[in-house]
């Protein structure tokens, strides 16, 4: 398989450099040439299958030609295998016909375990075979970086260094990302703001001098094309789950860099019957503005309860636009290139078509609780405030109750005890039994001040072979 980017000039890559790259040399992002498409024999030929065997039904045509067939079979059964729940992505039923599938059973309680796992297992095997060391950076406010210190804790070719601001993520989410052990895990809290931590992983790219040429960076943000890959996999599960692909499902999904919904889109295009794509937005609602008036317009960051959804824009909806206008790159850059210095709009039948494929809802906080209260009052079941937004914008833009709605459950309720808390609700969500103990770990990590230099001299002394 090989992978063009969107803005159409960047060379075209194969799997394994794609992996390794983060963005194109054209400031674009790399999607596939074509997508493999399954009938509906084969997709129906699936049912009953394990987690990792579907995965390796769909994602092979991905990486064919870069992982043998058997290496990869076994790095997924090793990838699912660490999920608490046998089905990896249970469905759990709210109403009639309206199911929230559990995404969370990771060992970091949120989604994106679903593609770091993998990620951490893909790079190591990569860089094993071509005899490279990568140095991993990136920052966080909270949930991503423990989720990528998981996935890469057993990596031997790869060191991972996570910058959090210092004393200003939550307990609950520093602790997932300092009780990890490992020599390649490395966390560093800086004297500043998430911002600082994100100018210095930005900077520490554009010139990585500092490395001494003996390594280099990679990234492992959701605009990498392999997180993407691994999240088509969980709408085929639970299609088949509900009786796909002989009848059609909805799907409504908490969005925030538009990952996890373009992986819904990429599953219909390859066959799934999919009906209805809902993208779910806090008030950080760029595309749910952009999908109800064709304005595309950043505005300011808002903070909310539901912070992985925090965005002022979300950088996968290029791969969108990329699709929407015809596989243009020249097209999506000049857009892209006026987004940047004020709104912009695309031509009426494009935006048409958009709204063909997609649905859309904001939901603000207050909203978020109250869909927290109703639905523990009603089914006993406590939803975290991401997937909340999910549940409330489903129920919302319904389009036909005879097909299933199925919200994406991206965290566990667990992570957010602030929105439950705020919800009214007197009930506290335990942490799951293997995280139980999380406040009696050993903590380890690195207070730094607010200097990239200081930064930068510490990844350059401490990653393996420094
Ligand atoms: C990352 C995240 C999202 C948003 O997913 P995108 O792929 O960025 O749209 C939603 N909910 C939770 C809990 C997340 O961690």
């Amino acid at each position: 398989m090989r992978y063009i980017s969107t803005r159409g000039e960047a060379p075209a890559l194969g799997f394994e450099d794609v992996l390794l790259t983060g963005l194109a040399t054209d400031g674009g992002l790399y999607v596939p040439e074509s997508l493999p498409h399954f009938s509906l024999e084969e997709i129906r030929s699936w049912r009953g299958i394990s987690y990792a065997e579907l995965a390796y039904k769909i994602m092979y045509p991905f990486v064919e030609g870069a992982i043998p067939a058997d290496d990869f079979r076994k790095m997924l059964e090793e990838t699912y295998s660490v999920f608490s729940h046998q089905a990896v992505a249970p469905l759990v039923q709210l109403d009639t016909n309206e199911w929230v599938m559990e995404l969370f059973r990771g060992p970091t309680l949120a989604f994106k375990d679903f593609a770091l796992q993998l990620l951490g297992r893909l790079l190591d095997y990569v860089l094993a075979k071509r005899k490279q060391h990568v140095v991993i950076m990136g920052a966080t406010s909270g949930d991503t970086g423990s989720a990528a210190i998981e996935g890469c804790r057993r990596c031997e070719h790869v060191d991972i260094f996570i910058l959090h601001p210092h004393q200003r993520v939550s307990e609950v989410q520093r602790r997932q990302m300092t009780t990890v052990q490992g020599d390649n895990i490395h966390n560093i809290a800086v004297k500043g703001n998430f911002d600082d931590c994100q100018r210095m992983v930005k900077e520490s790219f554009g010139n990585q001098s500092f490395l001494g040429g003996k390594t280099q960076l990679a990234a492992v943000n959701s605009i990498n094309w392999a997180r993407i890959m691994a999240q088509i996999v969980y709408y085929f599960q639970a299609s088949l789950a509900l009786g796909g692909p002989d009848r059609s499902m909805a799907f409504s999904v908490p969005t925030g860099n538009f990952g996890d919904i373009f992986a819904g889109y990429l599953a219909k295009k390859m066959g799934l019957p999919i009906s209805q794509l809902v993208i779910a937005t806090n008030r950080n609602d760029i595309l749910h503005r952009f999908m109800s008036g064709n304005k595309y317009e950043q505005h300011q960051l808002e903070h909310t309860l539901s912070p992985s959804m925090d965005i002022m824009v979300s950088s996968n909806f290029e791969r969108l636009l990329f699709d929407l206008h015809g596989r243009d790159g020249v097209a999506v850059r000049t857009l892209l290139e006026n987004a940047a210095k004020g709104p912009v709009s695309i031509e009426e039948y494009r935006w048409k078509h958009a709204r063909k494929l997609f649905d859309s809802d904001a939901v603000d906080d207050q909203t978020t609780c109250d869909t927290i209260r109703e639905v523990y009052e009603r089914n006993e079941y406590l939803l975290d405030p991401h997937t909340a937004i999910g549940v409330r914008a489903a129920r919302n833009c319904r389009r036909d109750s005879a097909v299933p709605m199925i919200t994406l459950g991206t965290a566990h309720p667990a992570k957010f005890p602030d929105a439950i808390a705020e919800s009214g609700l007197s009930v506290k969500p335990d942490l799951p039994a293997h995280m139980a103990d999380l406040f009696e770990r050993d903590e380890r990590y690195t207070v730094l001040d607010n200097s990239v230099s200081d930064v930068q001299n510490f990844i350059a002394s401490h990653w393996k072979n420094a």
